[in-house]
């Protein structure tokens, strides 16, 4: 091991350089095989004539339900957005089920119930599942993983490695959302809010986008990290520069209120129902006008561009005109966020 962690600390969870320290020194050795070394959101496999993509997730959030959704839809639209993300038409999930001792029937009804309809939305079918119960304390309520399957159509190839110098960059909607609704239940903020998490599946978006341009390099939804963390993980995919604009970066009003009074910068902040999408420059304004025809994507803006100087890293173009670097997530900004 390559590595000085003594021992898992909840930052190894984050989403951010902790968690990517794991994951690369750890994590990824352990099963050495160019697949999982790609390290995009679904593992890409050729099965006979197939491109099948392949994606597993595990859920945690507390409190399990929030404005807006609950860790049932998380779950399936989770897995579903990770499969989505490589231009797959998502299938076919897996559901495992870790309950602790003494948990509400009525509650699991209601996350199935969810799941049932998230999936239907999704227009997937929950196949096969498994479920352990374990003693009270050992676990925490419930924690949920999906497994997915989907269909990548043919010639298409969408990476975090294939972005390039030129692509503009979209994100799909205001940031942030899911982040701060989950920290103000958690945290029980005094604060009147119509902030709901923005959890929602991407793939008819996906879907749409990619039959509107063949001209999409990569895409990523940017969940724990944020927009901020997975800018950089596709800067060092690509071995890129990109530069982004803060005045161009959606964000609702009540929820950079939060993060003002909190002291949190919102690009760091988990989202569940956007994408990032990389895009070559001629190509930008057909995404833009098919995201903003979705039902989650009438927000959708560019946001910034690849360049060609600063490799591997993160500019941002701040509103009063200074240039700062956007570093991925440091520290564990709120553990179990999704
Ligand atoms: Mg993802």
């Amino acid at each position: 091991m390559t590595t000085d962690m003594e021992k898992i600390v909840l930052d190894h969870g984050s989403g951010g350089k902790a968690y990517f320290r794991l994951i690369s020194d750890l994590l990824v050795p352990s099963f050495d095989n160019p697949i999982l070394a790609r390290l995009d959101d679904s593992a890409v496999l050729d099965v006979g004539k197939n491109r099948l993509a392949f994606s597993t997730d595990t859920y945690v959030v507390d409190p399990i339900f929030f404005p807006g959704g609950n860790i049932g839809d998380l779950a399936v639209n989770g897995t579903v957005n990770d499969l989505a993300m490589s231009g797959a038409v998502p299938r076919y999930l897996s559901l495992g089920l870790i309950l602790e001792e003494g948990f509400p029937t009525d509650d699991l009804e209601k996350i199935l119930r969810t799941m049932k309809n998230a999936a239907a939305k999704a227009d997937v079918l929950i196949v096969t599942g498994d479920t352990k119960v374990v003693p009270r304390k050992a676990a925490d309520k419930i924690y949920i993983n999906t497994s997915g399957i989907g269909i990548i159509p043919d010639g298409l190839n969408i990476s975090g490695h294939n972005a390039r110098c030129g692509d503009k960059i979209i994100i799909s909607g205001t940031i942030a959302e899911h982040g701060i609704i989950i920290l103000i239940q958690r945290e029980k903020i005094e604060f009147e809010s119509e902030i709901t998490s923005d959890t929602a599946p991407l793939n008819s978006m996906v879907q749409r986008i990619i039959q509107a341009s063949d001209g999409i390099h990569a895409l990523r939804d940017p969940t724990r990290g944020g927009v901020g963390t997975t800018l950089n993980e596709i800067a060092i995919q690509s071995n890129i520069g990109i530069d982004i604009y803060e005045e161009s970066i959606p964000v609702k009003e009540e929820v950079a209120a939060v993060c003002r009074l909190l002291g949190i910068d919102p690009l760091y902040v988990a989202n569940e129902g956007r994408l990032i999408a990389f895009v070559s420059p001629d190509h930008v304004e057909k995404v833009l006008d098919a995201i903003r025809r979705c039902e989650h994507g009438k927000d959708a803006a560019i946001i910034g561009e690849v360049t060609s100087g600063h490799a591997g890293k993160v500019r941002m173009k701040t509103r009063i005109g200074g240039l700062r670097i956007v570093d991925m997530l440091t520290g564990e900004q709120l553990p179990r966020i999704c």
